[in-house]
């Protein structure tokens, strides 16, 4: 009976299509302005143990546009086929229970290169559209296992997106906090258990009228982006160009923004190869630890963040090491969340965090657009 059970029958997930294309998405590549966003996203693709990306702002910015345009950006990775779960076939101590026994059985994996998934969680779903069902009464009765997997298992590995995450049950949220940070979804009933990888990157977003996230939320996010309503008039101009193009023929946008996507993508790809050789040094170290210090900034995971996204950052300006620039570009997205009110409300935090950079960092001119 043990042994019996010890291979898992897994349902397939109804209704769901292979993540990327399906009907017209706009390019990432075409979204105007809101470079803060981007980059943020950018970074979490060349190193996923950013900690994920939470992204504010009101209504009609383009947050949600950006996020599902991220898919399309996202180069292939290798899967087992047949995985619910897109086991990676190469790091087989992360492989899920079924594809551990497939490779004891036969010795190899088959597999073939998949999109990444971006996975959304709307709002009204359930603890078991999340995180799966477990047939209990035929593991009771049978011995088997069946386990109709969730968008926990359909996200591992890829992107988790939760539109208006301020609104999400805080039950939810304990769920989606426990598997962010063990990598892992634990299925339990009456003492029969499923336990599969569920590692993401959780992608967030909210607006200022749906009032404040918990604070132990907002720290789990490794960047804060910060959407502004644009008020250029010209940029203004050019997001309703662009969106009229879009809508009315996306097939020729698509093609007309195609070799600026392939682009960033091949970009992309460079900077996650170059990511693990990407070094930061000591002085660089010191600097995100005095301006963390400095403002207060409780726990580790203030400077971890900023060491980890300027790494990032280097990588994708295809640099090998760390500059103060690099440091001074991300440390308002790694920190903005993490600082205690002002009692005041005098000051905005990324100011607060630029008076901060100014004291640790000798000031140099213009912030992101050294960047492209
Ligand atoms: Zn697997």
């Amino acid at each position: 009976m043990k042994n019996r059970s010890r291979s898992i029958r897994l349902k397939p997930i109804d209704g769901s299509t292979p993540g990327g294309s399906a009907g017209a998405v706009y390019p990432f590549s075409a979204i105007v302005g809101q470079e803060e966003m981007k980059l943020a996203l950018e970074l979490a693709v060349i190193d996923p143990n950013i900690g994920g990306v939470m992204i504010f702002g009101h209504r009609g910015t383009g947050k949600s546009t950006a996020v599902r345009s991220l898919a399309d950006l996202l180069p292939r990775v290798a899967r087992v086929r047949g995985c619910v779960y897109g086991c990676d076939p190469v790091s087989v101590t992360e492989l899920c229970d079924n594809c551990s026994a497939r490779r004891n059985a036969s010795g190899r994996l088959p597999s073939g290169r998949e999109a990444v998934r971006v996975v959304d969680l709307p709002l009204g779903a359930t603890e078991d559209r999340l995180c799966g069902t477990l047939d209990i009464e035929r593991a009771l009765a049978e011995g088997v296992k069946e386990f109709e997997p969730g968008l926990l298992a359909r996200a591992n590995r890829g992107f988790l997106y939760i539109d208006e995450i301020n609104l999400l049950d805080d039950h939810l949220v304990d769920i989606l906090l426990d598997a962010a940070a063990s990598g892992r979804n634990v299925v339990e009933r009456e003492g029969v258990s499923v336990n599969h990888p569920a590692r993401f990157v959780l992608v967030g977003s909210g607006n200022p009228e749906e009032g404040e996230l918990r604070p132990q939320l907002l720290d789990r996010f490794g960047l804060y982006a910060e959407i502004k309503t644009i008020t250029d008039v010209g940029e203004r101009v050019r997001i309703v160009e662009r969106r009229e193009q879009f809508e009315n023929d996306p097939a020729a946008f698509e093609v007309e923004w195609s070799v600026e996507q392939d682009r960033l993508r091949k970009r992309l790809v460079r900077a996650r190869r170059l990511m693990p050789s990407v070094r930061i040094e000591k002085p660089s170290l010191l600097a995100a630890a005095r301006l963390c210090a400095s403002l207060n900034v409780d726990g580790h995971r203030g400077e971890l963040t900023i060491a980890r996204a300027a790494k990032a950052l280097a990588a994708f300006s295809g640099r090998r090491s760390v500059t103060d620039q690099d440091i001074r570009i991300v440390a308002i997205m790694a920190l903005r969340h993490r600082l205690r009110r002002d009692p005041l409300g005098n000051i905005g935090s990324a100011d607060l965090i630029e008076q901060g950079l100014d004291e640790v960092l000798p000031r140099s001119p213009s912030r992101l657009t050294a960047v492209k």
